[in-house]
């Protein structure tokens, strides 16, 4: 049904987006998880595993990360994934996205590190790692504490 791809973050193989395991080195395609704090409808510890690609949060029925929620809008935000981190941006929406707590600014793209919290709407979403030491090393890199990646 889709040409869509990803590209193993173990040996680069292009794998079919559908694909939960590489074809080539068997490495799980999911390189972090948006973990339920159990805040409001889904339950505690519920996972959205997430690909070493770009994917799209919101209530439309074709989103990566659908959130079936009548107060989420169809197309909410997006998480791209680039060296070894992710990182979101909201699109112009009527309900602001909230991490660790402060609302992010439409069209800006904020780094997410491993812990951090997102909230749509009452949902709130842990981020998690899979590969914590990649992680780790690439925030030791950053000068900004406050995640924000200037335009
Ligand atoms: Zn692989």
């Amino acid at each position: 049904m889709s040409n869509r791809t990803y590209q193993c973050h173990a040996c680069n193989r292009v794998n079919n987006y559908n694909q939960k395991f590489c074809n080539n080195c068997e490495t799980p395609a999911a390189v972090a998880a948006l973990r339920s704090t159990g805040k409001d409808i889904l339950p505690c510890d519920f996972l959205f595993a997430l690909l070493p690609i770009e994917q799209s949060v919101g209530s439309g029925i074709h989103s990566d990360v659908l959130l079936p929620l009548n107060d989420i809008p169809a197309h909410h935000c997006n998480l791209e994934f680039s060296r070894d981190l992710f990182t979101i941006t909201s699109p112009a929406s009527h309900l602001a996205i909230r991490l660790n707590g402060k609302a992010i600014k439409v069209n800006q793209k904020y780094r997410l590190e491993h812990g951090c919290l997102i909230s749509f709407a009452n949902e709130e979403f842990e981020l998690i790692y899979f590969n914590k030491k990649t992680a780790a090393q690439n925030y030791k890199n950053l000068n900004s504490k406050t995640w924000l990646i200037m335009p």
